[in-house]
């Protein structure tokens, strides 16, 4: 059996998303015992989330089938009608998943300026608290994103801004798309490296590479209110053992390698940094910004296609780094890059 049954092999740098499930996954997948997983009966849905609570640290899990998904089940666990959460004007949660939180939880969100680093200023947190009064919605949450943009927080930014909010009263819950990605960088246990936060979102289907899915992470009772919303969102699941089992592989075999891709994305940015043309940003994990002048845009994004490689090519572009990424792809996408500037003036 191929690695890739069904698909043109291209080396696609849009996103960690793009991953096929190895046959290895696969097998684990063909073999995962299941049930009904809205009854609590899929032997494997249970393992993953003890497993995964284990690992992070935390009493309960909760699968869901996307990160979007397990963002707002916190969201909505955390706040209720009129309560507001604290959140960077950059943050996935706020920015990329439709305004759910105000949509579907009527919670308001406060969004902050993140700063260079991709950090909310501690003095921000502060001023943004809103004081019991009644012309105000009710402060209930501080939400951080690590990674964000590819940026690692600094651990004890982290920590100083999770403190803080707790001595402020409120609670505070991670967006840990990403979070192993700043673990493999900062050389912390996941334990470690989520300490300060009340709830985290994991997705499985980003450098971890399983198709699809997320885990929330909690104490036992948030866990179980969660869950309530869960499947009110139309995220219970039936025999999601299949899919769990991949989850489960992923986080078995797939944290340690995320240092492979920290190194492909930054030699992939150190080649393209050699090109005049480009402004290219040193990655701190598997993500990187390209600056292309827009003249080429239109251009560079055929000569790509045509050498097997697709990116979101504009005039900022993102390279993401992922297991389906290689040395030699990495090597291959320089030397396309390379050839299309080698001759080209604005
Ligand atoms: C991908 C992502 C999510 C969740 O995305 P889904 O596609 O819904 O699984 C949440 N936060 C961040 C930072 C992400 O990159």
């Amino acid at each position: 059996m191929s690695e890739h049954p069904s698909t043109e092999r291209w080396i696609d740098l849009r996103s960690d998303t793009v991953t096929q499930p190895s046959a290895a996954m696969r097998a684990a997948m063909a073999a995962a015992p299941v049930g009904d997983d809205v009854y609590g009966d899929d032997p494997t849905v249970n393992r993953l989330q003890d497993f995964a609570a284990e690992l992070f640290g935390f009493e309960a899990g909760m699968f869901a089938p996307s990160g979007t998904q397990t963002n707002l089940i916190a969201l909505m666990t955390h706040c209720g009608r009129g309560d507001e959460y604290l959140v960077g004007q950059e943050a996935h949660t706020y920015k990329y998943e439709g305004g759910g939180a105000a949509v579907l939880g009527s919670i308001q969100p406060q969004p902050i300026a993140n700063q260079p680093d991709g950090s909310i200023a501690l003095n921000d947190i502060a001023a943004y608290i809103k004081p019991d009064d009644m012309h105000f919605a009710r402060t209930r949450l501080l939400a951080l994103e690590n990674t964000i943009g590819g940026r690692v927080l600094p651990q004890d930014y982290v920590l100083a801004a999770t403190g803080l909010a707790h001595d402020k009263g409120l609670a505070t819950h991670l967006d840990g798309a990403r979070v192993c990605n700043a673990a493999v960088k900062n050389g912390l246990s996941l334990r470690a490296q989520v300490a300060g936060f009340d709830t985290v979102s994991v997705c499985l289907s980003k450098g971890l590479g399983a198709p699809v899915g997320s885990v929330l992470l909690g104490p036992k009772a948030f866990i179980e209110q969660g869950k309530r919303w869960r499947k009110m969102l139309g995220g219970g699941m039936r025999q999601a053992g299949v899919i769990a089992a991949a989850a489960q592989y992923a986080l078995e075999h797939n944290v340690e390698r995320l240092a492979e891709d920290h190194q492909n994305a930054a030699d992939l940015s150190s080649g393209l940094a050699q090109i005049e043309q480009l402004r290219v940003t040193t990655p701190q994990t598997n993500i990187f910004y390209v600056e292309i002048p827009a003249a080429a845009v239109a251009a560079l994004r055929e000569h790509l296609a045509n050498q097997g490689i697709r990116a979101s090519i504009g005039t900022q572009t993102r390279l993401v780094t992922h297991l389906d990424i290689s040395r030699d792809d990495v090597q291959k996408t320089v030397a396309a890059f390379k050839d299309f500037f080698k001759d080209w003036r604005a």
